[in-house]
């Protein structure tokens, strides 16, 4: 009898919990993972550089357990299909994974986790994506935070009174199947070609994590960590690099708590995929020119560090976060866009693309979310450029013809902008 390993959104042996679990507690462990269609399908760009970086992993995974003598399973199907036909090809005593927080990815074990318990089939899961999740950090009363600061609190106070463990194979083989190299589809084989967008490697920079609070803000330098790709898929440990950030920086560590509470927001309030955390919000009466939309998109607003941060997108499948959140306010508040589209816009093009922060983000942005920022206080595109490239050297980098007559004019003017959004925003839900 075998047990499966299923590898989702973990994609190292190294300090990664179920499968330590796995190894620790069975004999014959294969790993598994699946290229989920009901996934897969829905992306329109076949040239989807995440794929791609995911089939890299996977083919690196298949590598290393080869010196474990062993292999990864992989399938290309909907997982309880996928389930359905391995139970057929092998004995499965039971199946090892990590927890993944997402509505979807919630449902979907669920489904698993049924049909493997008529098969009387044991699914365990484990705690890996997260220092803390789902009811860990709580009020007093046990309810779950609604506002990030009183939860940050919490989470550091209770981090820094635990030891966090991290966990290693050691290199011993007794714990995975032994068998030869297993086949591996390749990326055509799944309905994918090569991207040439260029993913940021996999190194936790002590010294730029060093100075993370003097250089975060400003777009045109290399000053935040470009993790967010390999916290999304797990090619990182977040207990590794939590522990790193507590010697490093406190304002590092702070956002990757920031990573967490919007991770719980998510777990704990589902409906927020697609409607206002404030539900008062979903009030608001979206203009939602399709035109004004593409001119955003393509980065051609006439407001120099919009279009950069569009560009930059874009082409490379990263923005900078402070232009992350000029853009999105620049959306929903100047041109009265339906967040939900943004938020959509960037679900495509981010390489870290996370449900529960892009969501979070978005609604922050928006004034619909958690935070208890005033929808009143409203980004002017103009004084963020002057503050955080006040040479433009980020605008020329992404808009070579800034300053040049191909430079369209500004499309809405700001100050009426502005006030047509404060209108909107108080005529819907009031002060
Ligand atoms: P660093 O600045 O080096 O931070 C390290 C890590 O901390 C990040 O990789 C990320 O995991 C976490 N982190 C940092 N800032 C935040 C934050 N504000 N909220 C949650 N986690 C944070 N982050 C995503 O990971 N995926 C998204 O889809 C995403 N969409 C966003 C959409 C909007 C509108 C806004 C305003 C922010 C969004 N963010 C998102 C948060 C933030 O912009 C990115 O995490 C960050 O820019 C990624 O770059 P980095 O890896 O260099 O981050």
């Amino acid at each position: 009898k075998i047990t499966l390993f299923w590898f989702r959104r973990d994609l190292r042996l190294e300090d990664n919990m179920g499968l330590y679990y796995a190894f620790e507690n069975e004999e014959n462990v294969l790993p598994l993972f699946i290229f989920d269609r009901e996934i897969l399908d829905k992306l329109e760009d076949k040239t989807d550089a995440r794929v791609q970086f995911i089939h890299e992993q996977i083919r690196h995974l298949h590598q290393s357990l080869q010196k474990y003598d062993s292999s990864i399973l992989v399938r290309h199907g909907k997982p309880p299909e996928v389930f359905k036909s391995l139970l057929s090809e092998y004995e499965v005593k039971n199946v090892y994974t990590n927890r993944d927080y997402e509505p979807y990815a919630r449902a979907r074990d669920q489904e698993v986790e049924g049909l493997l318990k008529e098969k009387k089939i044991d699914f365990f899961d484990f705690k890996d994506q997260v220092i803390y999740e789902k009811d860990e950090i709580t009020t007093e009363k046990g309810d779950f935070y609604k506002v990030f600061t009183p939860y940050s609190k919490v989470w550091l106070k209770k981090f820094k009174a635990s030891k966090i463990e991290t966990v290693r194979l050691d290199g011993r083989k007794t714990g995975f199947l032994q068998t030869k190299p297993l086949p591996l589809p390749t990326l055509k084989d799944i309905g994918f070609q090569e991207s040439d967008i260029e993913i940021p490697p996999m190194d936790i920079n002590k010294p730029l994590i060093r100075k993370y609070d003097k250089t975060r803000n400003f777009p045109y330098l290399e000053g935040t960590s470009r993790l967010g790709i390999h916290l999304r898929f797990g090619t990182i440990s977040i207990r590794k690099l939590a522990l790193e950030a507590a010697q490093l920086n406190d304002t590092y560590l702070n956002e990757l708590i920031w990573r967490e509470f919007y991770m719980m927001i998510l777990y704990h309030n589902p409906p927020v995929v697609d409607k206002a955390f404030k539900t008062q919000y979903d009030r608001i009466p979206w203009q939602n020119n399709e035109k004004e939309f593409d001119r955003w998109c393509e980065g051609k607003t006439g407001f120099p560090l919009v279009d950069a941060g569009m560009r930059e997108l874009n082409q490379t499948g990263y923005m900078h976060n402070r232009v992350r959140m000029v853009t999105a306010s620049f959306l929903t508040k100047h041109l009265l866009i339906d967040w939900r589209w943004g938020e959509a816009y960037f679900a495509k093009k981010l390489l870290d693309y996370e449900l529960s922060s892009n969501n979070g983000g978005w609604q922050w942005a928006a004034g619909t979310g958690t935070d208890a920022q005033p929808y009143f206080r409203i980004f002017n595109p103009e004084s963020q450029l002057e503050k955080f490239d006040k040479e433009k050297k980020y605008v020329k980098r992404w808009v070579p013809e800034f300053g040049t007559e191909d430079y369209p004019k500004p499309m809405v003017d700001h100050k009426t902008a502005r006030e047509r959004a404060l209108k909107v925003y108080k005529e819907a839900v009031g002060n």
